[in-house]
């Protein structure tokens, strides 16, 4: 964890911060309203993948689940969110505030100051770090180390061979992403597929 002596009191470093006015959630839905996207939730790519017809897949899983695991698992963090309401304008002064000791919890966010949001009562998230287990949480960071790097060069050679499908994604390319960057990825993916 970096430390920064300052009187900057956003998370990040770089200029320019911000997020959509609407949220992630508006942007998501504006790029899902379009005839021709079919969305299916609480759907496993693999209990579809041999009933989809397609010229080219993009796959945001894990690259170690697409290939059934065969040269070994690799691991992921996870965290359990426990969210708490308060009856109260705000929680804290700011959206995150980091607990890397004495805590059980490693970070407390309170998503209303993001979007500016007015209410008399506030909810915030107590995040917990988990280690993943398969079908039992989520895998949300992947882990660097020889052992993964090892295990996912083999994955990510395979997934060279294949044509139609493209793995993108801090899951698929086993890789830590901010927005921003998967963002770009995502439209650069575009420009190049065009
Ligand atoms: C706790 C946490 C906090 C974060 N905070 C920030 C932050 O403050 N600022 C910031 O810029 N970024 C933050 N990020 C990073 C941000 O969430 C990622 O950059 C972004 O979500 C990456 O997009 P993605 O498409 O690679 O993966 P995801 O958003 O995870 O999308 C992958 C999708 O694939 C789906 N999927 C996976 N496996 C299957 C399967 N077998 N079948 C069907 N669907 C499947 C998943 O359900 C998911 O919808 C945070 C991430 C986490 C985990």
């Amino acid at each position: 964890m970096p430390v920064y002596i300052s009187r900057d009191d956003r998370y990040f470093q770089d200029n320019y911060q911000g997020i959509p006015g609407n949220g992630y959630t508006g942007v998501i839905e504006k790029m899902l309203d379009n005839p021709r996207i079919r969305v299916e939730l609480n759907t496993d790519f693999r209990d579809v993948k041999d009933s989809i017809k397609f010229e080219k897949l993009i796959y945001t899983g894990c690259i170690d689940e697409f290939f059934g695991f065969r040269f070994g698992e690799l691991s992921y963090r996870s965290l359990d969110f426990n969210f708490k309401p308060y009856d109260m304008e705000f929680f804290q002064s700011v959206a995150q505030i980091n607990y890397p000791e004495n805590y059980d919890y490693t970070r407390i966010t309170e998503y209303k100051h993001f979007l500016n949001t007015k209410s008399r009562k506030t909810t915030v998230a107590y995040e917990y770090p988990q280690e993943y287990e398969p079908g039992g949480n989520d895998p949300y960071y992947p882990i660097p180390n020889d052992a993964n790097n090892n295990i996912y060069m083999k994955y990510n050679e395979e997934a060279e061979k294949l044509s139609d499908v493209l793995f993108i994604g801090r899951l698929a390319e086993y890789k830590y992403y901010n927005m921003d960057q998967i963002i770009a990825r995502a439209l650069k993916t575009f420009e190049e597929l065009c």
